[in-house]
């Protein structure tokens, strides 16, 4: 460890985000227990945000980007870890306020990182990152909620061949849903099919504004979109159903009524994955390792080299982006 590595760096050039990459040494990492050695990250609509410099993702700089990480811990002063350790981290502020993945190595808090389930590769677990992750707390928290129950009901999955739909899809249709996808591009329809997807909707027919309370036609949802799709997912919700509502990536507003909550107790849950509780995320971690089909997985999944984040970035936030992108930080 005593070499140089390369990692891609948030700064602040003019008061404004500026993202770069940067030769490192491990003595210029934070002073946290764990030394990881990281063998992939990946690209979430987040990253795509701190990277391009279109949103403030990094609260405070200059700090190493990148939201997720898997690999190996390489030291420990932690009692609860070893050298030989296979992890993963998402979310707790990486990328925000804490040195992130987009880089060989990176010291973490012992009580960010979760055992990486035997089920998967390094590979496998940054290909579904944190928007896999969040897809299967999503699909937790509909069926803890007891909005749908497996192999019963229509569920609907908004920013379809986006990273989070696309495996909410997948996961859905292995627990035995009968899943829409709704998309804004036509020419995905093949590849959302191959996940799972039985049915299509527009984008553009749920982002106009629509009446207070719709046709009855989801007993769930999926959305990533939030806006208008949020208010008009939440009109189409059947009696009973509930909406796990994560993303943002229509507006984040919400331009709704409580009529559908209040006359057909249909429920928003709000999923968040940054600081959700080891006992959540391990439960959805589970879900993964139970229900997500892997060739499903390899089949949303294209591995890029950290060297594209720039372009790939841009891509993301132009929503041009599908399925599941995995960085190499090797
Ligand atoms: P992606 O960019 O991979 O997917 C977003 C999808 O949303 C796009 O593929 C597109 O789907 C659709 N979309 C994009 N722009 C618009 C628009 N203007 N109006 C309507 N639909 C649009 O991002 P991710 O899957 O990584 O993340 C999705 C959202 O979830 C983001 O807002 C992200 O910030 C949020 N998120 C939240 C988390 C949490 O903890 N709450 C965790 C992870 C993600 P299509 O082309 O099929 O229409």
């Amino acid at each position: 460890m005593s070499g140089t590595f390369n990692a891609m760096v948030i700064d602040a050039v003019d008061g404004k985000p500026k993202a770069g990459f940067r030769t490192l040494k491990v003595t210029d990492l934070p002073d946290h227990d764990v030394l990881v050695e990281i063998q992939f990250s990946t690209l979430n609509y987040k990253d795509g945000l701190a990277v391009s410099g279109k949103g403030r993702i990094a609260r405070r700089t200059p700090l190493i980007a990148g939201i997720d990480l898997a690999g190996v811990v390489v030291e420990s002063r932690s009692p609860h870890w070893k050298p030989g350790d296979r992890v993963v981290v998402n979310g707790f502020g990486l990328s925000e306020t804490e040195w992130g993945g987009y880089s060989r190595y990176q010291r973490l808090k012992p009580e960010w990182l979760m055992k990486l389930p035997e089920a998967f590769s390094f590979e496998q677990a940054m290909a579904i990152g944190t928007a896999g992750y969040t897809a299967a707390l999503c699909v937790n928290a509909l069926e803890r909620w007891g909005a749908i129950k497996p192999g019963e009901g229509e569920v609907l999955v908004t920013g379809a061949a986006g990273g989070v739909g696309s495996v909410a899809i997948s996961l859905l249709s292995a627990r035995g849903y009968n899943v829409t996808a709704s998309t804004g591009r036509p020419e995905t329809h093949e590849y959302l099919a191959g996940l799972g997807a039985t049915a299509f909707v527009d984008r553009a027919s749920l982002a106009e504004k629509g009446g207070a309370l719709q046709k009855e036609r989801w007993s769930g949802a999926v959305d990533s979109v939030g806006s208008t799709t949020l208010a008009n997912v939440l009109a189409q919700t059947n009696y009973g159903g509930a909406v796990a509502a994560c993303g943002l990536a229509g507006g984040a507003d919400l331009p709704a009524t409580v009529m559908p909550h209040i006359l057909r107790g249909v429920a928003l849950l709000g999923v968040d994955s940054v600081m959700a509780p080891m006992a959540l995320r391990q439960a959805a971690w589970q879900t993964l390792a139970d229900h997500l089909d892997r060739d499903r997985l390899a089949a949303m999944t294209t591995v890029e080299p950290m060297s594209k984040l720039p372009e790939l970035a841009e891509a993301i936030v132009a929503g041009q982006t599908r399925g599941r992108v995995v960085i190499d930080v090797t």
